[in-house]
């Protein structure tokens, strides 16, 4: 998917062939095997990943995830669009990503933290705070980003917060990390709203994923008078066309870990969730959940991506057919939020210098704006889909920097 964009993106850019693999091609793909002693004696070998896309900037950033499907194809492409993600939100990163094929929900605490640590010890050779900066992202947390920080302080002989973002606030972490990507999924939101001329007040929403994004997307956009009428995590999914108890809902998956139990009256079939008629449809699980066959039944009017890669570019040929036209937010601006507040806690960590949630989110906002506006006159100026746009920019950027820096030696 993410080789395919890029194509179509240097089609209409007119970037040459022989520029195409520079700009392409990751610079560092790190593989690593993470032992570690299980809790029944047996030691157990798990297959970690990282992959840096591109230094031309500054460091490389990106998330961490530990998922039972992750592969060095899948972190490859989740650490491309971040370069594009980056570069469109104007931060001084290149793109990476990294990851372990395993299911954190079948490690107990111990061993979670036991191969936590081992990851991160094995990646040290490759990553730093001026090299590459690790971050939460699916099946790992704050905890998690503790453990990393502590790994990597222990090695260097002193306290190097700026290694890793995500962190809890009392090891250095920032106010407002934890809800900024879905923050920052919600006020996109908004701004398609008010781009389509849609009212908020009383207007609808599915989310699907329950997780970090999802259910903090969902508080935020149920402050702004949405109706949430459906959720869904990996365990249960549940709708309500009269709307859902939103705090009651994150209160028992932050309680129990997932949605399971919490109703049986409310219970929907979750393949069918996404086609029920809402306004913000709110993809904040995997990739790939939107297809071809999906996108010709949305009945939503925004498809606002809070997860990574949720729409194929099959799916995106269907929805930019359709009459009906459904406002992509795109995810490489959608989710941005994530990204732009760990780039605040970076700073933070490197001037020892706090600062207090409001301006967090102040700063937050005016990223967002500037990159929605960026991409809005840009996919009007030139005709193309906003995910098109989006990344159209992200990729100049790259490419700028590039050409002014030229290639040594
Ligand atoms: P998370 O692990 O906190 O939550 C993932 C959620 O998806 C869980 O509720 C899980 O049960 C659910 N899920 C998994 N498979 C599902 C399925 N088949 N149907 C429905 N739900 C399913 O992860 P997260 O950090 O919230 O990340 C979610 C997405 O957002 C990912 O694509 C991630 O790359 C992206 N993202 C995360 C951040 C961040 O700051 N955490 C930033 C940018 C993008």
């Amino acid at each position: 998917m993410a080789k395919r964009q890029f194509e179509d993106i240097a089609d209409h850019i007119g970037i040459p062939d022989s520029e195409r693999a520079r700009l392409l091609y990751p610079k560092r793909a790190i593989a690593v095997s993470c032992p570690i002693h299980r809790d029944d004696g047996t030691t157990e070998v798990f297959q970690g990943y990282r992959v840096q896309h591109h230094l031309s900037l500054g460091a490389t950033k990106g998330g961490v995830r530990f998922s039972p499907n992750v592969d060095v194809g899948e972190v490859a492409a989740l650490a491309i669009w971040m370069s594009w993600k980056c570069a469109l939100a104007g931060l001084p990163y290149g793109g990476a990503k990294g990851g372990v094929t395993v299911d954190p929900r079948t490690l107990s605490p111990r061993e979670l933290e036991a191969l936590s640590r081992r990851y991160m010890q094995e990646m040290i050779p490759f990553v730093g705070p001026h090299t590459d900066v690790m971050a939460p992202d699916v099946g790992t947390n704050e905890q998690v980003m503790a453990w990393f920080m502590d790994t990597y302080s222990i090695n260097c002989g002193h306290t190097v917060t700026e290694i890793v973002t995500g962190k809890p606030v009392s090891c250095g972490g920032t106010a407002g990390r934890r809800e900024a990507t879905g923050r920052g999924v919600t006020h996109t939101a908004m701004r398609a709203a008010e781009t389509i001329g849609l009212e908020v007040s009383g207007s609808t929403a599915i989310i699907q994923g329950f997780g970090n994004v999802g259910s903090v997307a969902a508080i935020e956009l149920a402050a702004r008078g949405v109706k949430i009428i459906g959720v869904s995590d990996h365990s249960a999914c549940y709708f309500d066309r009269n709307g859902l108890p939103v705090a009651e809902l994150e209160q028992y998956a932050a309680h129990h870990g997932c949605l399971s139990g919490f109703s049986t009256e409310l219970l929907e079939d979750p393949q069918e969730l996404p086609y029920h008629a809402c306004d913000f449809l709110v993809p904040a699980a995997m990739e790939r959940m939107i297809d071809a066959h999906a996108a010709r039944r949305l009945r939503c009017r925004i498809l606002a991506e809070g997860a990574n890669g949720p729409t194929t570019p099959e799916a995106d040929t269907v929805l930019a057919q359709r009459k009906d036209e459904i406002f992509v937010v795109p995810d490489i601006l959608c989710n941005a939020g994530g990204v732009v507040v760990s780039y605040f806690e970076w700073v933070q960590d490197l001037q020892k210098l706090f600062w207090e949630e409001e301006e967090v989110n102040t700063q937050l906002f005016r990223i967002m704006d500037r990159s929605f506006a960026q991409m809005l006159a840009r996919s009007r100026a030139d005709g193309i889909s906003n995910r098109l746009a989006a990344m159209a920019i992200g990729v100049e950027k790259v490419r700028q920097t590039k050409a002014a820096r030229g290639l040594f030696p």
